[in-house]
């Protein structure tokens, strides 16, 4: 919806905060936004309808900031539209810096930034009957749903019971055993289909993991990226902080098989692009299925109103329908057609020390000989 944002329908107001607090109930956000606020009102001080606009989406955006509901979120994302009588609020696992933009459109620049840098993964403790579904994101986890079912312990005293008790009671086991896994399965798929996940990370013992990987579903089974030994003791922090070191892990050997790929795809010349330009014309092509693209594209671009087609040059009348071009925010509208499109986008940070050639490119659909 924010991204399909149309121009000329009126002030978009794009609010950034950091919701954390200090110390006592003090919000971070008051005082810098408060003079965000004052220099966009000396800015357009000379227009008393977009003043009067500005303070209705303004007031809106505090109390959604102040709103009991959002107690304890780090980050906020709050978006006022002059066609809406309520905010878009979105809450986030980390602050952002605060910021106040006053556009024609949402500006989705961090926002986008925050959930494209930290992926997010599906990650499965478990043993032989209980188990936790987790949200891991470089740098944070989350709780979905837990399980427990009873399963008879294994006979370790086989001294006393042989032949066929023991059989029976050994087939049992393994009959809740495979209930267990089976109900596990079902949790998996609901959290799966849930939200967008990149991958699924199995915790715990690998000949357990590998007879519940039996049971989940083909298209599941298929989004296992990383098996990580784990015994199931401990601390409840202590196994959320391994899980979210854990997708940390997966994003970054995820990001260098992908640059790898467009490396290797380079080298034969063949289904990969690298540029702006480039990664537009192929995104307005619909040859695109994966993007990669990494921080340092903060250009500006210049798209036409009519057909809306963007150009990293400056273009006063569009080459195609001759329709006025106006600037744009390069970064944001190469990633709203991405997304628009169903393209799958990685963003690979800077910490990484990874370097994306032509600084954004793309893997492109391979044309398959019909036969195949
Ligand atoms: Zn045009």
């Amino acid at each position: 919806m924010l991204l399909d944002h149309a121009r000329g329908e009126g002030m978009v107001v794009s609010c950034y905060a950091d919701t954390s607090v200090v110390g006592g109930f003090e919000a971070r956000w008051g005082p810098p936004l408060q003079q965000e606020a004052r220099e966009v009102r000396k800015r357009i001080a000379d227009d008393p309808e977009s003043v009067q606009e500005f303070e209705r989406q303004l007031g809106l955006i505090r109390e959604s900031l102040e709103s009991a509901g959002h107690r304890g979120v780090r980050g906020m994302a709050v978006f006022g539209g002059s066609k809406w009588d309520r905010v878009v609020a979105i809450e986030s696992e980390v602050p952002f810096a605060n910021r106040l933009v006053v556009n024609e459109e949402p500006y989705l620049v961090p926002f986008l930034l925050e959930e494209l840098q930290r992926p997010r993964y599906l990650a499965i403790l478990t043993d032989t009957h209980r188990g936790r579904i987790y949200e891991a994101r470089p740098g944070s986890a989350r709780l979905l749903d837990e399980l427990e079912e009873d399963v008879p312990r294994k006979n370790r005293s086989a001294g006393e019971r042989w032949g066929k008790q023991q059989a029976t009671i050994a087939r049992h086991r393994e009959e809740c055993i495979l209930h267990y896994f089976k109900d596990l399965a079902d949790r998996v798929e609901v959290a799966w289909d849930e939200h967008l996940h990149r991958g699924i990370i199995l915790l715990g013992e690998h000949e357990i993991l590998e007879n519940f990987r039996a049971e989940l579903p083909e298209r599941l089974a298929r989004q296992v990226v990383a098996e990580v030994p784990h015994a199931w003791a401990g601390e409840q922090p202590a196994i959320e902080d391994q899980v979210a070191r854990v997708a940390s892990e997966a994003a970054l050997v995820e990001q260098k098989e992908l640059l790898a790929e467009v490396g290797r795809r380079l080298q034969e010349g063949s289904a990969v692009t690298t540029g702006p330009q480039e990664v537009i014309q192929a995104l307005a092509n619909g040859q695109v299925r994966t993007l990669v693209f990494g921080p340092d594209l903060g250009a500006v671009g210049w798209r036409c109103n009519q057909c809306r087609s963007l150009f990293t040059t400056e273009e006063r009348a569009c080459p195609y329908c001759k329709s006025p071009c106006e600037r744009a925010d390069l970064w944001q509208e190469i990633l709203a057609r991405a997304l628009n499109h169903r393209v799958d986008v990685h963003y690979i940070p800077a910490d990484t020390g990874l370097r994306i050639p032509g600084e954004i490119a793309a893997l492109l659909l391979r044309d398959e000989p019909q036969w195949s």
